[in-house]
């Protein structure tokens, strides 16, 4: 492939982590290895699957070591720490919960990487601005953790409106934000981008954020998505949160890079087992 700056993210692309981690589960399940480590240590230098080499695979897979792990429960199976439902609403259990429970954790971290290096050469700063000209919405929500509002120097609305209402609620409080703001909602916190209003992280000369290694888990993952398993809203079960299983990977059209790739981008998710679905989110 011609060297260019997308080529480290198409790499990633050509060659899905997700195909390995299968022949992974198999050869754990059906071969006599004591423990993930053990099989690791005996893959060989190269693996072929379908038209994809894979060149030193336990390399490849080290850094979803943490979560491959979870394998090892099926020797053994405890509990869940989740129940998956397919979309008539049946249980999923054993094997397969399992499996999409893995893939889902895997594919977020590897898409993590894969849309990092796919955005930065775009030039692009839709995800840290508010609506533009033009676009039907009045602001746009990044939704954050409470531990990630501190990065952000905004006055904070936190009242007994903002805490029994979201953002998306119809009038929205959010539709009279003069400014970008921190807001507490019923469902936890967001900032707020009003029209013609940026992140304050990001730096308007370059278009590059400045909390880069510290921007929040929401800024990592855009805009192609694992959407193997979906969290079913704030429902839960017997105490325990429920997920629907999709078996998608989804991309968002809005993005410059998902529209350049589209092709590889569903090649990807093919590769992976995976429907690739494409929708718009703003505009
Ligand atoms: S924190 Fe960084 S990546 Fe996230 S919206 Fe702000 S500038 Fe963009
Ligand atoms: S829309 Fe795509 S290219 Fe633009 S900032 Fe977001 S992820 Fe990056």
């Amino acid at each position: 492939m011609e060297s260019t700056p997308c080529s480290a993210g198409l790499e990633r692309l050509q060659q899905p982590i997700l195909p390995l981690v299968r022949l992974v589960f198999l050869l754990f399940l059906t071969g006599p290895f004591a423990s993930l480590a053990e099989l690791l240590a005996e893959l060989p230098e190269e693996i072929e699957i379908g038209t994809t080499t894979y060149h030193q695979p336990a390399t490849l897979l080290a850094p979803y070591l943490d979560l491959l792990c979870d394998l090892e429960t099926l020797r053994e199976p405890g509990p869940a720490g989740q129940i998956v439902l397919d979309e008539a609403g049946q249980q999923v259990e054993g094997l397969e919960a399992v499996e999409a429970w893995i893939g889902q954790q895997i594919l977020t971290r590897e898409l993590e990487d894969i849309n990092s290096l796919l955005c930065r050469p775009c030039g692009c700063a839709l995800c840290c601005v508010g609506p533009e000209a033009g676009m039907a919405q009045d602001f746009f929500e990044i939704p954050l953790q409470a531990a990630e509002i501190a990065r952000f120097p905004l006055p904070r609305i936190d009242n007994d409106i903002s805490r029994a209402a979201t953002a998306m609620d119809n009038p929205s409080p959010a539709c009279a934000a003069p400014a970008a703001a921190l807001y507490h909602w019923q469902t936890g916190w967001s900032l707020i981008l009003p029209r013609h209003h940026a992140c304050p992280q990001l730096d308007m000369a370059t278009l590059a954020c400045r909390i880069y290694p510290e921007r929040p888990e929401v800024c990592r993952r855009p805009q192609i998505f694992a959407y193997i398993l979906e969290r079913d809203g704030q429902r839960n079960l017997a105490g325990l949160p429920v997920y629907v299983l999709r078996n998608k990977v989804l991309a968002v059209w809005d993005c410059p890079y998902v529209q350049r790739f589209q092709a590889e981008i569903a090649i990807f998710a093919e590769l992976c087992g995976l429907e690739p679905v494409f929708k718009e989110n703003k505009g």
